[in-house]
């Protein structure tokens, strides 16, 4: 729209226009009335996401004005829906008084709502936090795709704000880890893989100088060397131009924003997106919250608890001392059942303190809150007492959860037992707290009874029997007669309303009652808003105890939920092993485990001298859970959670990879095979010595020796090269010859059994190579025709007789595996003379390709 169309619009249109381009890009709902109207296209959106009507006002330029609404009342629910689709809203409320402005009611930008920044409780998923991140990209002197960016997210609700740089490369993993709900970027900066809704800022928005400022003016220190990011001048950009956009967005200070934490890799066992995926941590492979390994073991009862939970799972750590004491909180809390029983219970009863707290930082917390966090508060002498004394993990909890008689006080005299859900309509603060509040409610109360005798008086003095005193809000307060009997009214009596059977009238006595009554009640109204805020701004100094409490009361809750998992999963505690490695006994996978009727548990042992275990069996046979239990058991270990395991010794671990499952990237534009590969290079490239790695059927997705000569490649590089600790799941069974060749590499089977026409599978790892595939018997059990299994069981006899001839069609590597002679070639002299310490995975490729066009 020209800036000249402005002037065609009416005075209330140009109002909005001018709102409207302060935030081009985002929905503008604008107070008109009872309803948050739309207009132009962003009213086409809206009508479009929230199924709402299009209609059509006035014009502009000739053409009507396009326009869609929300009824006030129910507009939460219309911001949930446009915020979960990505969508950011901007409110514009009525400041005037339409009743005394002239022109149109003044309008202002009450709150900006996007998806990063929501703190409202009925907006927010209480299973998840909400975060909100930033990325600075690097200085442009890096090589492209290989530039270092800084980046800073932020928990609002919570006020916690974090920051690291990484590579690009590594974007999409710590995406993936965090998992925003916005992400903030400049315009110029190309990136994928956000899973969420991303805001474009202008370039400069992100300068490291004014973010220093800016960031240092937020925590009232003179700099920011207090806090440990000044080796971070990209993350420090990030974080600045963070700050800025939710002070733009709040509108208000942000006093629980007191530091900013930097966050190192080598902290945290790595897992990259895929991994994250594919071991259905918190989410199915589907995005479906259960069964995965946090629907299994959340019994916390509190939305902190389970925030928490997700976090750890997310967050695997390599510092032994803090993974020590929580295992050992669990054990001390799995020892005394009826302690951690009795922390349940009152835990059950706990407000979500954490949200509280923003929310009063944020001066948008409700009665509601003040109520929950009041209660909460009394509860917490309970669980201090509750909670067992391990003179470790737990006696520091249960310090922080002391008590704190001072705000409990304050919260009790000031709020009323069950307060109203809105401070709208009053009856939030609690009697007695304030002297002129109590006057004015009185003037109120008393008009109940000042009404019924004016009543008695009326119907007295006019003899009109049916004579009714009554009050509502468009009329106020009025005497009603019926028709009929408005003949024989008093003479000061003022007709007010004439209805179709009924006259209303007012008295002078009446008219008088009422202004007093009515004002008493705005003016009860108004100072409980005001004695509401005050409270507000009495607790913000308390914000930063508050949320202690909230980390306080969140980690009891998951150490006490995980002593009852304990007992009712049978897990036990790891150990930590100063050698690397991987040493399960009895292992299960908690999740299959939980779906089945008898789990068969498995051994699994990874060591320097058993690095790589191959793992053949039948389809169905339980490899890939065999895989998955034995990286659920190492993640859990690291998050310091008890183990579905009978024991379990684990070494330090870097990081965790995973190639499991085959799925097409259809709208990456990759397929099956390309994605397989570009994982697999992935995990050639970074895995190290110390990284536990997962490979399941490698190779599958291209032609038999293209995929067995890759799969053989790779397992080599691993073994060699690598050296990382490998499970390797594969149905060509030819590999299994290259353990004659590795001593650390070693064959493991699953196996089936044929019981008359059916087949049974054992799901016991036993060791040494499978005897037999049994395809075509799972094939069967799968529903494919009898004919086509006959037709199948033929050609395979043919294909067994054929393999007896050496020749082409005969076992590939009975001609061609490096033990047995293959046909002289110089790649293979080259395999020969390879130092796997130096080899890396692009001359291990380029020889592979040679070595197949010479095969
Ligand atoms: P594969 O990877 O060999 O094709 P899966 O690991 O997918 O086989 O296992 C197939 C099914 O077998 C699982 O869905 C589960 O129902 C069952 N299963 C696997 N492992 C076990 C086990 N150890 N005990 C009991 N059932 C198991």
């Amino acid at each position: 729209m020209g800036k000249e169309d402005l002037y065609t619009h009416t005075p209330m249109m140009q109002q909005y226009l001018g709102i409207k381009a302060q935030h081009p890009d985002m929905l503008l709902f604008y107070r008109m009335g009872d309803f948050y109207e739309l207009f132009f296209e962003d009213a086409e959106k809206a009508a479009r996401l929230l199924n709402i009507t299009l209609t059509t006002r006035g014009a502009s330029a000739g053409s009507p004005i396009k326009m869609a609404g929300v009824p006030y009342h129910s507009a939460e629910q219309y911001l949930a829906r446009l915020l979960k689709l990505g969508e950011s809203v901007v409110i514009a409320e009525q400041v005037g008084d339409p009743a005394t402005s002239k022109g149109p009611v003044d309008r202002q930008v009450a709150r900006i709502v996007t998806p990063g920044t929501l703190t409202d409780s009925g907006l927010l998923d209480e299973t998840r936090d909400t975060l909100i991140l930033a990325i600075a990209p690097g200085m442009v002197n890096t090589a492209p795709g290989n530039e270092t960016v800084g980046v800073a997210w932020l928990n609002l609700a919570a006020g916690r704000f974090q920051v690291t740089q990484v590579n690009t490369a590594t974007l999409p993993a710590l995406l993936a880890r965090v998992r925003p709900a916005e992400v903030l970027a400049p315009d110029d900066f190309a990136f994928d893989g956000a899973p969420c809704a991303v805001r474009r800022l202008a370039p400069w928005q992100f300068d490291p100088g004014g973010a220093q400022t800016r960031l240092a003016q937020q925590f009232g220190s003179r700099d920011l060397a207090g806090f440990g990011v000044a080796d971070l001048p990209l993350a420090i950009a990030a974080a600045g131009a963070l700050l800025d956009y939710i002070q733009t967005t709040q509108r208000t200070a942000l006093p629980h924003i007191q530091a900013i934490h930097a966050e190192r890799d080598s902290d945290f066992v790595q897992l990259d997106a895929a991994t994250r995926r594919n071991l259905e941590l918190t989410e199915t492979l589907r995005g479906e919250a259960a069964p995965t390994l946090l629907s299994v073991l959340d019994t916390t009862a509190t939305g902190m608890g389970t925030r928490l939970l997700r976090h750890w799972l997310h967050h695997p750590l390599r510092d032994r001392t803090v993974l020590t004491r929580r295992r050992d909180a669990i054990g001390v809390l799995a020892e005394a059942s009826d302690a951690a029983a009795a922390i349940n219970r009152l835990l059950k009863s706990c407000a979500d303190v954490e949200r509280i707290s923003g929310r009063i930082a944020l001066k948008n917390a409700r009665p509601r809150d003040l109520s929950g966090l009041r209660d909460t508060l009394a509860l917490l002498p309970g669980l201090a007492a509750a909670l067992p004394d391990d003179r470790a993990r737990l006696a520091d909890l249960q310090a922080a959860l002391a008590a704190r008689p001072d705000l409990h006080e304050l919260l009790a005299s000031a709020i009323q037992p069950e307060p109203a859900s809105v401070l709208r309509e009053g009856g939030v603060i609690a009697d007695g707290y304030d002297a002129d509040l109590d006057e004015l409610r009185a003037l109120t109360r008393d008009a109940g009874a000042f009404l019924l005798e004016l009543e008695t008086r009326e119907r007295a003095r006019s003899g009109i029997g049916t004579l009714k005193v009554e009050y509502n809000k468009v009329h106020g307060f009025y005497i009603e007669v019926s028709r009929a009997q408005s003949e024989n009214v008093p003479d000061d009596y003022r007709r007010r309303q004439t209805l179709k059977n009924a006259e209303r009238y007012i008295t002078p006595e009446l008219k008088a009652f009422e202004d007093k009554a009515l004002s008493a009640r705005d003016r009860a109204l108004a100072r409980e808003k005001a004695l509401f805020d005050a409270l507000l701004d009495t607790l913000t100094p308390h914000v930063q105890d508050l949320l202690a409490i909230a980390a306080a009361l969140a980690e009891t809750d998951v150490l006490a939920s995980q002593a009852e998992r304990a007992g009712t999963l049978r897990l036990n505690p790891p150990e930590y092993d100063e050698e690397p490695g991987i040493v399960v006994c009895g292992g299960r996978h908690p999740v299959v485990e939980a779906q089945v009727t008898h789990f068969i548990a498995n051994d699994v042992s990874l060591t320097r001298s058993r690095q790589m275990l191959l793992i053949t069996g039948p389809n169905m046979g339980g490899k890939s859970t065999y895989m998955r239990q034995v990286a659920l058991i190492t993640l859990l270990a690291c998050c310091g959670l008890w183990v579905p395991a009978s024991a379990a010794k684990i070494g330090d671990v870097d990081q965790i990879f995973t190639r499991i499952g085959a799925s097409d990237d259809l709208a990456g534009g990759r397929s099956t095979f390309m994605v397989e590969m570009t994982e697999t290079a992935h995990i050639l490239h970074n895995a190290s010595a110390n990284s536990l790695v997962l490979l399941d059927e490698i190779g599958r997705g291209t032609s038999t020796f293209d995929g067995l000569a890759l799969a053989w490649a790779v397992a080599r590089h691993l073994v060699t090269a690598t050296r990382a600790f490998t499970l390797f799941a594969t149905h060509y069974f030819e590999l299994t010859q290259l353990a004659q060749e590795f001593r650390q590499l070693v064959n493991v089977h699953l196996d089936a059994k044929e019981h008359g026409a059916d087949l049974v599978f054992l799901h016991a790892v036993e060791e040494g190579p499978a005897s037999q595939s049994y395809g075509i018997q799972v094939a069967r059990l799968a529903g494919v025709p009898t004919p086509v299994i006959h037709a199948a069981r033929r050609h395979l006899r043919e294909l067994e007789d054929a393999q007896l001839q050496p020749g082409p069609q005969g076992d590939l590597f009975a001609a061609h595996l490096p033990n047995d002679e293959p046909p002289p070639h110089p790649a293979l002299d080259q395999l020969r003379e390879l130092d796997p310490d130096t080899l890396t995975p692009k001359a291990a490729l380029d020889m592979l390709y040679a070595l197949k066009a010479h095969l």
